[in-house]
């Protein structure tokens, strides 16, 4: 491997990456192309893909059909406002989406990202008490180690901790957290998990718009997987209580955790629903806000009569085109036997790390396989590890974990799963 043709001086110098310093950046890897599970580096060095762009490439790269899409989308346009225009990209699209999501869902919003998407839902929330007569209803109480997003009002409902709270905090609103559900899932219920919102509820009710969380499975902000059981027991008391239900599904849409959309697991159908991430199987970045005919309604019967957002690239008919592609091959896919077997294998796979002194927690759901260390990992020495074994993992904190695109060979998740392993076994103790 040629260290000098993978990584790049104006880069280093001008482009800022996520969450990095400008000054000081940890090695990035210049990519020529990407090819089904395959990352080909600028020397030509390949690694295989246990990220899938952070949730989003569930076919894989550079997919004839998706890029079809595109290709056949841009001969009719690329872009048109959505103020009082329409177009076919986005109205089969809609179709197709309320196909799949739980079926209360009836009108959709279209946004540029899943941050943004974020936003909107809450907004979403508020403006709906506002209508329904309750405008003092206009906070949030979410769960901890979530993570939804760096715009700012996602921000301050991640969590307090691993989130963004420590620099931001005074800036951001503040919101009512509560302890992350203990009851894993799998294993038993423990009713103790609901007595934190019972108590939130009971004292500040009257002032919460919704609840918002990321059902089951707690990405960015620890990676955790819950007992669904939670979801169900959260829906009655909202439902009870005036607040409205807003799941965050943009990483667990679209099959990753076994199931279409996370919240089947525990058959519970939200209030709102964010999806974004795979929803154009990682081609753009494109999002989209469902809600029910009941808070769509009374927001737009009450005054301004509208609801007050409207991003520019709303409903862009490329993400459109491609978003449809997408969702219609995953449904044609098999991808649930697909998800099935990646778990399964993950379970065989990850399950030697579980007794190495470095490691705290192994754990698999659908297509996500995490292994929790004692301590937090050297990233800088890590990634350069990963990339000398041949695999694209990028860990943070005291987690290394993949989530592949479910298009990814037996020997190919081998590979990932063999890395991992080995080199966590490399931690220092
Ligand atoms: N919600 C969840 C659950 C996410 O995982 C993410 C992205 N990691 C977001 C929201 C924000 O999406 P985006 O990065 O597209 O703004």
């Amino acid at each position: 491997m040629n260290f000098d043709k993978i990584t790049d001086n104006f880069d280093r110098e001008h482009l800022w990456h996520p969450y990095t310093s400008a000054t000081r950046p940890l090695p990035t890897y210049k990519v020529r192309r990407a090819q089904g599970c395959k990352i080909i580096l600028e020397d030509g060095t390949e690694l295989i893909e246990g990220m899938s762009s952070w949730w989003c490439a569930v076919h894989g790269y550079n997919h004839p059909v998706l890029n079809r899409a595109i290709e056949e989308q841009l001969k009719d346009m690329a872009h048109i406002m959505f103020g009082g225009l329409t177009h076919a990209p986005a109205i089969e699209l809609g179709k197709l989406l309320l196909s799949v999501v739980p079926p209360s869902m009836r009108k959709i919003f279209y946004a540029d990202s899943g941050s943004v998407a974020v936003e909107v839902a809450l907004k979403m929330a508020v403006q709906y008490q506002y209508a329904k007569g309750c405008p003092e209803r206009n906070n949030f109480v979410t769960i901890r180690s979530g993570y939804h997003g760096d715009t700012w009002n996602a921000m301050s409902v991640c969590d307090p901790v691993t989130g963004m709270h420590r620099l931001f905090g005074p800036a951001l609103p503040v919101r009512h957290f509560l302890p992350a559900p203990q009851s894993r899932f799998g294993g038993v219920w423990n009713e103790e998990d609901l007595l934190p919102l019972q108590a939130v509820i009971r004292e500040y009710g009257r002032e919460l718009a919704g609840l918002i969380l990321e059902p089951v499975v707690q990405g960015a902000g620890g990676m955790r997987f819950y007992h669904p059981r939670y979801l169900c027991e959260a829906a009655r008391l909202c439902r009870e209580n005036g607040l409205l239900l807003i799941f965050d599904e943009i990483a667990t849409g679209f099959g990753r955790t076994g199931k279409l959309f996370a919240c089947e697991h525990a058959g519970v159908e939200p209030d709102i629903m964010c999806i974004g991430k795979a929803l154009t199987g990682g081609y753009m970045t494109f999002s989209a806000v469902l809600t029910t005919d009941e808070v769509a309604g009374c927001i737009s019967d009450h005054y301004p009569n509208a609801f007050m957002h409207g991003p520019t690239f709303m409903g862009n008919p490329l993400a459109c085109a491609v978003a449809r592609a997408s969702v219609e091959l995953l449904l044609s896919s098999g991808w649930k036997e697909k998800v099935q077997r990646i778990e399964s294998q993950l379970k065989a796979e990850l399950a030697p790390a579980k007794t190495l002194p470095q490691v705290a927690d192994v754990r698999v759901l659908g297509a996500i396989g995490v292994i929790e260390t004692r301590r937090e990992v050297d990233m800088a020495w890590m990634q350069r590890r990963f990339v000398e074994e041949g695999v694209w993992v990028r860990p943070f904190g005291r987690l290394v974990y993949i989530m592949p695109p479910f298009i990814i060979s037996r020997e190919e998740l081998s590979r990932l799963t063999g890395a991992l392993v080995k080199i966590v076994g490399e931690m220092k103790i």
